[in-house]
């Protein structure tokens, strides 16, 4: 298995999607299972992933949030 098709399927995987056509969820944890380099591109990816998922929740709490700026003692 080639590692830019095992990528792929990490990434979709990530993201809730279906596998790419030709990998299976075996063919994924068995490479990843001997291959460091994807492995650690995983890692990569799932912290990009959640970075960005927590993104997304800061803006939906800045857009119902009234006042934003924590009270600040004078
Ligand atoms: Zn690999």
């Amino acid at each position: 298995m080639v590692c830019s098709r095992i990528r792929t399927a990490v990434s979709a995987r990530l993201d809730g999607e279906r596998l790419p056509p030709g990998v299976t969820a075996g063919q994924l944890a068995a490479h990843l299972k001997g291959c460091a380099a994807c492995r650690l591109w995983e890692v990569r990816a799932r912290q990009l992933t959640e970075y960005i998922e927590r993104l997304g929740e800061s803006d939906t709490a800045l857009g119902t949030d009234a006042g934003g700026r924590p009270a600040q003692p004078s």
